[in-house]
């Protein structure tokens, strides 16, 4: 029977093929399979047990073979759809499977025939990116292989808070609340949530991650077969669009999967059309896809935040440092003339070098409430091509007493003292969602 609820139970039968599509309300959602089987984005729900859903996720319980679920508390909304693209999806699925046996199998000393599928997702916003990566990689999980996931999208990531790039084994089928396991992450910081905002630094970030990623490869054949699946983000016009070009090339991907655009389908088939061991595919968007405003996304991003400093249900509490300003070193990257127009010399422009690292003074309030990522870097020169440990966000600048106090998930000593800033800021107060 069931476990004392708010009294608002309901079972949903579903037929093959079908889904039960949930938006929670501001309330947790409890759910559960009690007959047949069913998966969420690819992961498979255990039979009979409880889960608990936080307010506003939106997700969608799909059966291949028919299931009944039952519900207990109020949606947002929720409704059933037998039209679905899964079919197609887990085509997908079965191909880069496939090519992930033969990869395995293979006995050749050309790397190109041991090295798996690199698959690319690749769309407007609000198509399905995010979700058909996740199924790819649980799908792939499920049946044994540890494919490694990158998220290139600096606005809505799954794997650490905005304004990173990053990458991750996938090594089980992805928990639906969860998310992406964070602790074998390999992060680099961004700073900024446009990737306008600084785009030499974006792409030379995307090339620091795809040669770490390429080194680990050499030495690891199992997950070199099992390839990589990634994301990207919804801008596709002008520079978003030679970005995507961009990640294409620099991760050497094999598999290019469009969602929801012809437009951009035709264009990427086109200027790879030279490329023979490159595969562009069309795949239709999810009627269940949910278009989120900015309202929405500038609360999601503010819950990310959140959640790597408090938990995914605040049940962590943060360490508060304080540190004095002598102890650590703040950087920017990029952005400033490199000298005053009269240092230069004549006829020369004083343009700005994005990539430049600068130190930045910690004797004013410009950093209180940003969130700066702690780096792996030796030295400040080092900055760019370093991975960071996490973040530390600044409660309070203390100008008199020379003392910082920030936030960090752990306790002790920062593994560096190098701190990188951007312009990712969080306040605290204002409560993320
Ligand atoms: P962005 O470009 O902003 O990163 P995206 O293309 O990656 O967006 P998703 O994040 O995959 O889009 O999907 C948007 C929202 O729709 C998410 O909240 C996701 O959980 C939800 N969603 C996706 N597919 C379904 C479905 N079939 N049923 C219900 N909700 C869904």
């Amino acid at each position: 029977g069931a476990v004392s609820g708010s009294g608002n139970l309901k079972q949903v039968k579903l037929e093959r093929e079908s889904e039960l599509r949930i938006e929670v309300s501001d309330e947790p959602l409890r759910l559960r399979v009690v007959n047949g089987t069913a998966e969420i984005f690819g992961s498979e729900l255990p039979p009979e047990i409880w889960r608990t859903f936080p307010p506003r996720l939106k997700f969608a319980v799909f059966t291949w073979y028919g299931a009944t679920i039952e519900m207990d508390g109020v949606t947002e909304t929720d409704y059933t759809a037998d039209e679905t693209p899964m079919v197609s999806y887990v085509n997908v699925h079965a191909i880069l499977d496939a090519r992930r046996r033969s990869a395995k199998a293979s006995t050749s000393t050309d790397s190109g025939s041991t090295q798996g599928p690199r698959v690319i997702v690749v769309g407007p916003t609000d198509s399905g990116k995010s979700t058909l990566t996740k199924m790819l990689l649980s799908w792939a999980a499920k049946q044994g292989w540890k494919p490694t996931f990158v998220d290139l999208d600096i606005g809505q990531g799954s794997i650490t808070i905005p304004g990173t790039i990053a990458a991750t084994p996938i090594e089980m089928p992805l928990d639906p609340v969860e998310g992406v396991p964070l602790d074998m992450a390999l992060v680099y910081y961004y700073g900024h949530i446009q990737p306008s905002k600084n785009v030499e630094l974006y792409k030379a970030l995307v090339k620091e991650l795809a040669q770490v990623l390429e080194r680990q490869f050499t030495g690891n054949p199992e997950s070199r077969a099992a390839g990589l699946v990634i994301n990207t983000m919804g801008w596709i016009e002008g520079v978003g669009y030679e970005l995507l070009l961009h990640a294409i090339d620099t991760f050497n991907t094999s598999v290019v999967l469009v969602l929801g655009q012809e437009k951009l389908f035709s264009m990427l088939k086109d200027v790879l059309r030279s490329k023979s061991n490159v595969d562009v595919v069309k795949l239709h968007k999810s009627g269940g896809v949910v278009a989120r405003d900015s309202n929405y996304r500038k609360g999601s991003r503010s819950s990310r935040i959140q959640e790597y400093f408090y938990g995914l249900s605040k049940e962590l509490s943060p360490y508060a440092n304080t540190a004095s300003f002598n102890d650590l070193q703040v950087f920017r990257i990029g952005g400033g003339p490199q000298a005053p127009r009269s240092a230069l010399p004549i006829g020369s422009d004083p343009v700005s070098n994005p990539l430049r690292v600068t130190p930045v003074k910690i004797d004013d309030q410009i950093l209180l409430h940003s969130v700066l990522a702690v780096s792996y870097a030796e030295e400040p020169d080092q900055i760019i091509s370093s991975n960071v440990s996490g973040f530390v966000y600044v409660t309070e600048v203390d100008v008199q007493r020379k003392k910082i106090t920030f936030l960090a998930p752990s306790p002790g000593a920062l593994p560096s003292k190098f701190l990188v800033a951007g312009s990712l800021s969080w306040l605290e107060s204002v409560e993320a969602r």
